[in-house]
């Protein structure tokens, strides 16, 4: 296989006694969109000022394309980096902004020009060459500021909370921007942010971390469908856990008996019999049915009776206008969280408050956690 493009081997920082980062080890491929996500002060954008050359490795060593960068300095890496103020020049146009950098490096006129207009052409800023950063929109700034990466062809940019300084509406629309412009050139982004949103939707891969430890890589739908643990669960998006027992695990398929719920999940689980375990719903993947004096409980197709369902009441709900959230209290006493999709709303009402429910699930939604 090909060397990745970015490999960190047992990377740490400390200051003093504090380790900003513990230990990390990643392998980033030329042409991903990688986002390094995680709770505020986890150490992602150390992480990513080691990449830079902004910070030094206390430990360990990182290889871009090859080659060691200890001792060498940021504008010696082939990186590039924008970061979250943006950082423009005021008293510069938007042209002499994307061009400074070819002309400290003494790119001649001619091709600067070339250069300047593509990077203007691919964020979409035409026409605004001769305008300053004051006569800009935030929007438009931050693609100054992502013009005048991309114009020195880096092999790897950094981007640290990119789209933090700019309006919910427009960051939204930026998202999507962001990741064409990136598929458009190939260069390898590396994008810092604490918005699992925004890495979700954005980037190839991501490395969670926590309290400096990098806890999981792995595809967006990967790190939601099979969280390697209990913090990956909780930080992206909403779950339910509930923790615990493992008293069958065979080939694959097992039972967790936790807290008055029988969970049989049919995928993933590796021996951990008698242990402590978690097993992880997400609120959308369990279904909801009306609860009534003499009629049967629903079976949740392939699982053994009494496992996958259980009985509660809703005690609160918000109409979120796609969806409705549910909080079913069940009758051992726990808050269940609920999604249920709108798109039927017009024949279907949903559930009223004390309205008394089922909740079931398929054997092959829970993910099931160790730790
Ligand atoms: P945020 O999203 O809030 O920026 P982060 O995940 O990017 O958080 P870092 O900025 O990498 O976190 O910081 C990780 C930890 O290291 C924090 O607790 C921070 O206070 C600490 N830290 C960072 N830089 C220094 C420094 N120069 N001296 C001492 N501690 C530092």
């Amino acid at each position: 296989m090909a060397e990745p493009l970015i490999r960190i081997e047992g990377v740490c920082k400390r200051f003093g006694d504090f380790a900003a980062v513990d230990t990390v080890d990643l392998a980033i491929e030329e042409g991903e969109f990688f986002a390094l996500l995680g709770p505020s002060g986890c150490g992602k954008t150390t992480l990513l000022r080691m990449l830079a050359g902004l910070e030094v490795p206390t430990e360990g060593r990182i290889l871009i394309d090859g080659k060691d960068m200890e001792g060498v300095p940021p504008n010696k890496r082939p990186v590039n980096m924008v970061f979250q103020s943006y950082a423009v020049f005021p008293h510069m146009t938007v042209e002499q902004n994307v061009g400074y950098g070819l002309r400290i490096d003494g790119v001649p006129e001619k091709e600067r020009r070339t250069r300047v207009h593509d990077a203007l052409g691919l964020v979409k800023l035409d026409g605004l060459e001769k305008r300053k950063p004051d006569q800009l929109s935030g929007g438009q700034r931050q693609r100054v500021a992502l013009a005048r990466a991309l114009v020195k062809r880096p092999r790897v940019l950094l981007l640290d909370e990119p789209l933090s300084a700019l309006d919910a509406k427009l960051r939204e629309a930026m998202r999507s921007e962001l990741a064409i412009i990136q598929d458009k050139v190939g260069v390898t982004f590396v994008m810092v942010t604490h918005d699992q949103d925004e890495a979700l939707a954005m980037a190839t891969r991501c490395g969670v971390m926590n309290k400096g430890v990098l806890q999981q890589v792995a595809t967006p739908s990967d790190l939601y469908e099979y969280p390697a643990n209990r913090f990956v669960a909780d930080f992206i998006g909403s779950v339910n856990l509930f923790e615990g027992r493992l008293v069958q695990d065979e080939s694959s398929q097992a039972l967790i008996e936790a807290e008055g719920a029988r969970v049989w999940v049919d995928h993933g689980v590796t021996g951990a019999t008698g242990g402590t375990v978690w097993a992880a719903l997400r609120p959308e993947k369990i279904e909801l049915h009306h609860r009534e004096e003499g009629v049967p409980a629903p079976a949740p197709a392939g699982a053994p009776e009494g496992a996958n369902i259980l009985a509660g009441t809703v005690k609160h709900y918000s109409y979120l206008g796609s969806e409705t959230v549910y909080e079913i209290e069940t009758t051992g006493g726990r808050v269940v969280k609920v999604l249920r999709s709108n798109v039927r709303r017009y024949e279907d009402r949903g559930f009223d408050y004390d309205q008394p429910v089922w909740l079931s699930w398929s054997p092959q939604s829970p993910a099931v956690l160790l730790s």
